[in-house]
């Protein structure tokens, strides 16, 4: 049980400051898994089991069975529970951020799974001194995994594909070579669209009210709801599968926001959802308005075009007294006016 803003080692005392940073705590900021803590009569130190979901003794407030003096859980000290040395008492414990006690191997993947599984406790759990830095060390191990995994059989298979004259090392460098380029190119470009994302999400948060949390902290676990990038890491799917982690992430991210800044599921919704529509409206205006812009000037520059591919349909007969002016010719490429006349010959001589 530590404390949230300096990790001070907080068993054996009463509730009320840090002696580290002053930082006011009581039992009911924690998770306990239950029956992994006892709590100690102020009196006499007696023992209550936390028994409870949230690993608390119930009631509250009662009479020691002991010493028969009133006791509230707020004057109580905490130890772990006997032949344990309370590593593993504590439920809400951010996972990467134990990694130097638990390995980075079983910590990275108990932090993919709380994001993937329990993105709420992603938000209550992340320390407050978060490095970012260690958040992103998490995002880009998380999409580097994804991307190797579903790339590279994929760079593979095209390195067969054009392998001429080539010789097995020359094959291998540039295979390697190719997947670093990608792996390095889409882990840095999704780490700063997640940051992006995070930043717009935390801005429209601040405009709907107050957070709970600065930036720094929304932008942490932003990267630490990547978790579900891991499973477009299918060979050769991914790329399919990536939009379902996408949607996954956003998920994730709302349950997270709602718990790091207690804030309601609606304004985490708005928060998190917001960007990505008004970048799927700009992408569609863009691409709407493109096409639009063709078309227009398909029509003003090459109303010809019309005219020589529609004529021959409608009325082949006609078509021999009004050849295509060499203006239309020059106008319609020469590829499909070639595609165009040859049918013209054998079908005018039959009507
Ligand atoms: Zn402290
Ligand atoms: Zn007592």
């Amino acid at each position: 049980m530590r404390c949230r803003g300096c990790e001070y080692e907080l068993w054996n005392m009463k509730p009320g400051g840090c002696p580290e940073c002053g930082r006011q705590w009581r039992f009911e900021d924690f998770r306990f898994r239950p029956f992994s803590a006892q709590f100690l009569c102020p009196h006499c130190d007696h023992t209550y089991g936390g028994t409870d979901p949230q690993g608390l003794p119930i009631p509250r407030a009662f009479i020691c069975a002991a010493c028969k003096q009133p006791i509230d859980l707020d004057q109580m000290r905490a130890l772990p529970a006997p032949q344990t040395d309370g590593s593993r008492a504590m439920d809400d414990v951010h996972p990467w951020s134990e990694r130097s006690r638990l390995g980075y191997w079983r910590s990275f993947w108990q932090t993919v799974g709380q994001s993937m599984s329990q993105p709420s406790q992603v938000g209550r759990t992340l320390p407050e001194r978060t490095n970012l830095k260690s958040a992103l060390f998490f995002s880009l191990l998380c999409s580097t995994i994804g991307i190797v995994f579903s790339t590279s059989p994929l760079l593979l298979l095209i390195g067969v594909g054009s392998l001429r004259g080539m010789s097995g090392i020359e094959y291998v460098l540039i295979f390697v070579a190719q997947l670093i380029g990608v792996v390095l190119g889409s882990a840095i470009l999704g780490q700063i669209l997640f940051l992006l994302w995070g930043s717009c999400s935390h801005a429209i948060l601040r405009m709907g009210g107050d957070v709970r949390r600065p930036l720094l902290d929304t932008l942490s676990a932003t990267l630490f709801c990547t978790g579900p990038f891991i499973i477009s890491a299918v060979p050769c799917c991914g790329f399919y599968i990536l939009w379902v982690s996408f949607i996954w992430m956003a998920v994730a991210m709302i349950y997270a926001f709602v718990t790091l800044h207690n804030v309601s599921g609606f304004r985490a919704s708005v928060a998190v959802l917001l960007p990505i529509l008004a970048v799927l409206v700009a992408a569609a205006l863009t691409i709407g308005g493109a096409i639009l812009m063709s078309n227009n000037s398909t029509w003003s520059s090459s109303g010809f075009k019309w005219n020589t591919t529609s004529t021959p349909n409608v009325s082949p007969n006609v078509l021999p007294n009004i050849p295509p002016s060499p203006s239309a010719v020059e106008q319609v490429d020469g590829e499909s006016n070639a595609q165009v006349l040859p049918p013209l010959g054998p079908e005018a001589p039959e009507k």
